[in-house]
């Protein structure tokens, strides 16, 4: 569980306390630094980092950085809004110790995620963790709930020899191969490794289908964790392969055609440690709450792609029939739907009842996307919006009338059409608040400007490296 606590100057209650023996912990492990992570608007993870002994400054004081990466395009140029993208002004990172960890894939090196605050200690709006933790603290305080989160990750892994800017497979062989799975053995074991040492519990990591392709799926936490557990998890996946001579992509779309990397969102709502979405009266054993919730976030699903899928190669990824989910429906285990219901397996029900977003990849930041759909879904909780029918098989068949009888509709087909259904979404805009509802629209129209004219070969290679 991570703190709900914002930082303040002077550090969160008890960290002054907690430093002085992590520190030295630390320091006995051989950690020389301290990578501290945050991923700004368009979804790019950066970083500073500090010596292992200036974490007590951090902690109480935080660490300096420009306030213009809440702006930042992910080709590293600057959009602006009203309050944002100017040179002017300084924030504090501050790391939040219960998410530090020694880095086993970079030995000598720890890593902490941050909450970004003003010098004096304001609360700073355009800081996307700090948002996540808001959503969370507010869902408990008026409904009475908590949630468990997971994001599955899924990246392509190429030769670090490949002439620059190309991505080369690494490993040869079919789809959920096992000749991938031996081409990868000495990595994928590293990689097994440095999670556990790590403390993060691997449900699976399997071959997937696109060339090269991999996917992990790591245990749920409450959501901010979950959100930091996936920036952790992808640095560490890049670090093993970095040590094998291997470059990894975690880009929506390595290239133009066929299946790209997504980011699966997995999220359960909870009340007294009893899931919502086992043992109700509603269908697959939904309560009627949970149903709204589910209902919430799909009514919300056409501005929430503007974050859930904020890149220009994200709407290559976005396409029918490859399992990325493009239709504003549910389905019970169905991989074409938008809302997959997991009810997981009998005599785990109430464990492990789930509903999995599929218009998800990890060019999202994944606290405004996490914050985005738990808002979604909150509002659909609030007005007991009912669940519409569910469907089977894909929506890609439907004709038109039938889809529109079933109140099925394709998902934004480009990153100014979802920019467009954003800005008429008042629920996730207010939820946002106005300020990073702001950066939200304007590095994505930025971002869209900024591939003008490229066609899609040259779309997925802009992107290709960046996420
Ligand atoms: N690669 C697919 C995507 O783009 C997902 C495949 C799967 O369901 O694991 O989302
Ligand atoms: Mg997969």
């Amino acid at each position: 569980m991570t703190t709900s606590d914002d930082p303040v100057p002077g550090g969160r209650p008890g960290d002054r306390r907690r430093v002085a023996a992590l520190t030295a912990g630390l320091a006995a492990r051989g950690v020389r630094g301290i990578v501290l992570a945050y991923v700004d608007t368009a979804g790019v993870g950066r970083v500073k980092t500090i010596p292992t002994d200036r974490l007590e400054a951090a902690v109480t004081r935080g660490v300096g950085m420009s306030p213009v990466f809440d702006t930042f395009l992910a080709g590293d140029s600057v959009v602006r809004t009203d309050v944002l993208g100017s040179p002017d002004g300084d924030l504090r990172l501050y790391p939040d110790l219960d998410g530090l960890v020694t880095l086993a894939g970079q030995p000598g090196w720890a890593w902490a995620p941050v909450d970004r605050i003003t010098q004096e200690g304001g609360r700073h709006p355009g800081c996307s963790r700090t948002f996540l933790r808001r959503v969370v603290r507010d869902a408990a305080a008026r409904h009475g709930l908590s949630f468990k989160a997971a994001i599955e990750i899924e990246w392509a892994v190429g030769l670090g020899s490949a002439p620059a800017g190309e991505f080369v497979p690494a490993v040869s062989g079919p789809a959920y191969g096992a000749i991938r799975q031996v081409e990868l053995s000495d990595c994928a074991a590293d990689l097994l490794a440095a999670c556990a040492a790590q403390g993060v519990d691997v449900d699976q990591l399997h071959p997937e289908y696109a060339p090269g392709q991999f996917e992990i799926s790591v245990g749920a936490l409450d959501p901010v964790a979950a959100a930091d557990r996936s920036v952790l998890v992808r640095q560490t996946v890049r670090a093993v392969a970095a040590r094998h001579g291997l470059r990894v992509s975690f880009a929506p779309a390595v290239g133009a055609e066929g299946v790209g990397n997504g980011g699966h969102l997995h999220l359960s709502c909870w009340r007294d440690g009893v899931n919502l979405h086992a043992g109700g009266e509603g269908r697959y054993g939904l309560t009627a709450e949970a149903e709204s919730f589910a209902a919430g976030v799909l009514a919300h699903l056409p501005a929430l792609t503007a974050v859930t899928a904020p890149s220009p190669a994200s709407y290559l990824r976005l396409r029918p029939s490859q399992w990325a989910g493009v239709f504003t429906a549910w389905g019970h285990e169905t991989r074409e739907a938008a809302l997959r219901m997991v009810t997981g397996t009998a005599g785990r029900h109430e464990q492990d009842a789930n509903m999995e977003v599929k218009p998800v990849d990890l060019a999202a930041n994944p606290y405004l996307a996490l914050g985005c759909v738990i808002a979604a879904g909150l509002d659909g909780l609030a007005a007991a919006r009912p669940l519409p029918e569910e469907i089977t098989g894909d929506p890609a068949r439907y004709g038109p009338d039938e889809a529109a009888a079933l109140g099925v509709r394709r998902l934004p087909r480009s990153l100014p059409e979802a920019v467009e259904a954003f800005r008429a979404d008042r629920v996730l805009r207010s939820a946002l608040g106005p300020v990073l509802a702001d950066a939200v629209s304007a590095v994505r129209l930025g971002e869209a400007a900024a591939v003008e004219g490229l066609d899609p070969a040259q779309v997925a290679a802009a992107y290709r490296w960046t996420y």
